[in-house]
């Protein structure tokens, strides 16, 4: 979806959006991705298009520690600005703003919603999804999901707590 800076009136514009996340680039990062609901208020500025809103979705990835499928939503609130290419970071005004929010470029004038979107979600996901917080992972040694059963290999490693006098014995 992409907006016009022309089409915003005066008074701005809003939108609720429902973007089916077919993106390119993407693969491997989730299992599944939901359609991503967005709530968007764009304004008409001199160089661009300030863009603000908030947008919610669920993402199926797996756990970082052993593997399963766990739903994380995503959500977020995101206020951007949006200036040509060649005029960003050279409005005084532009610069001034950077402290408090995102600036991003935008081209011929349009604003790419899809792009919006994809870039608030990844920005989003979680680096190391849990199943649970007490989630005990697989087994580094058989590779088991210790969440669902045990092993023999951890009583085989001995105490930890001997680790440090074994160069005693
Ligand atoms: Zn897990
Ligand atoms: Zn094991």
């Amino acid at each position: 979806m992409v907006v016009e800076r022309a089409q915003i009136p005066p008074e701005g514009l809003d939108l609720e959006v429902r973007e089916e996340p077919c993106w390119d680039g993407v693969k491997g990062l989730w299992l599944s991705l939901a359609p991503v609901q967005a709530s968007l208020h764009l304004e008409r500025e001199v160089n661009g298009i300030l863009a603000s809103g908030t947008f919610s979705t669920t993402a199926v990835v797996p756990c970082s520690r052993c593997s399963e499928s766990v739903a994380v939503p995503v959500s977020d609130s995101f206020t951007i600005l949006y200036t040509e290419a060649r005029e960003a970071f050279r409005d005084e005004e532009v610069e001034l703003s950077a402290a408090e929010m995102d600036v991003d470029t935008m081209q011929d004038d349009r604003l790419d919603v899809t792009r919006l979107l994809r870039e608030n979600v990844l920005l989003n996901l979680p680096l190391q999804p849990l199943c649970r917080v007490d989630c005990r992972g697989l087994c580094p040694h058989c590779g088991v999901n210790l969440n669902e059963s045990s092993c023999g290999c951890q009583v085989q490693e001995g105490d930890p707590r001997l680790a440090p006098l074994q160069h005693l014995l």
